[in-house]
């Protein structure tokens, strides 16, 4: 089992509370994190302000990044901070994004950890923050969210849940399941997760097509340009089945399989 506590020893000189929840945080990973790609038992870590990611897996060569924050509450909240906006977008839309985890801590001790597969980022994920007043140092940058809520469920990988840790072997098993979601066009991949998630929203698991109908004007929001909604949700419908996330119980009626 993993000992959920931080080192705090290692929060010795060093002043500021962002320094420590990093310094705490990362320690905590190297020695007790496995790749959920590939099962290795370790992760290794890159030198302090390599920008591209935090964490990488000698084996699978998978990369990493980490995002923790501090929070009184058991669950993980809605959203994240992270780099810069544009620096975000431009890593997801060339498919050169780490993975994710994200990390929740109270009391020095971690609350949650899930990881979120690069495969699950979309730009609609990305929050623009205000730029950074003239009087900041950093004046005009501008940082960004991660809208965490608006990522499917099923692209949420806990490896521990409300202090509670999941098996290592069921953590590998889900990334693989979920990995044949994967889809290498940005536009295609937005459909895919846009008509997942509304098949999350659906609070039951048997469900029709027009219960997935009733999304249709929420979605043609998001793809304006596009003018068969009520296609392109059969479509995804059709690929989740196929990839085993839904199943056809008769003409019309689906059942989740998630
Ligand atoms: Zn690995």
């Amino acid at each position: 089992m993993m000992d959920l506590h931080f080192n705090q020893r290692l929060a010795a000189g060093y002043h500021s509370g962002s320094q420590i929840s990093r310094v705490l945080t990362e320690d905590w990973m190297e020695r007790n994190m496995f790749c959920p790609v590939c099962g290795a038992p370790v992760l290794g870590h890159y030198e302090a302000n390599k920008p591209v990611a935090d964490f990488f897996c000698e084996d699978c060569k998978s990369d990493f990044e980490l995002k923790s924050k501090e929070s009184k509450t058991s669950t993980v909240g809605k959203k994240i901070a992270d780099g810069a906006y544009g620096t975000m977008i431009e890593r997801i839309t060339s498919f050169n994004n780490p993975h994710l985890f994200v990390m929740t801590y109270a009391n020095w001790s971690v609350n949650n950890l899930l990881v979120i597969p690069k495969f699950f980022f979309v730009p609609d994920i990305i929050e623009k923050r205000k730029p950074l007043a003239d009087t900041a140092r950093r004046a005009g940058w501008i940082g960004c969210n991660i809208d965490i809520g608006s990522i499917p469920e099923s692209g949420k990988i806990f490896i521990i849940r409300n202090s509670k840790q999941e098996d290592k072997l069921k953590v590998v098993e889900q990334y693989h399941h979920i990995l044949s979601l994967q889809k290498t066009d940005i536009e295609g991949r937005g459909w895919l997760l846009d008509v997942l998630k509304c098949v999350e929203r659906i609070p039951k698991n048997d469900f029709t097509t027009q219960e997935m109908y009733a999304f249709v004007d929420e979605l043609q929001q998001k793809h304006p340009d596009n003018n068969h909604v009520q296609d392109k949700i059969r479509q995804q419908l059709q690929f989740l089945r196929d990839k085993g996330f839904v199943k056809f119980t008769s003409r019309g009626h689906y059942k989740k399989m998630i």
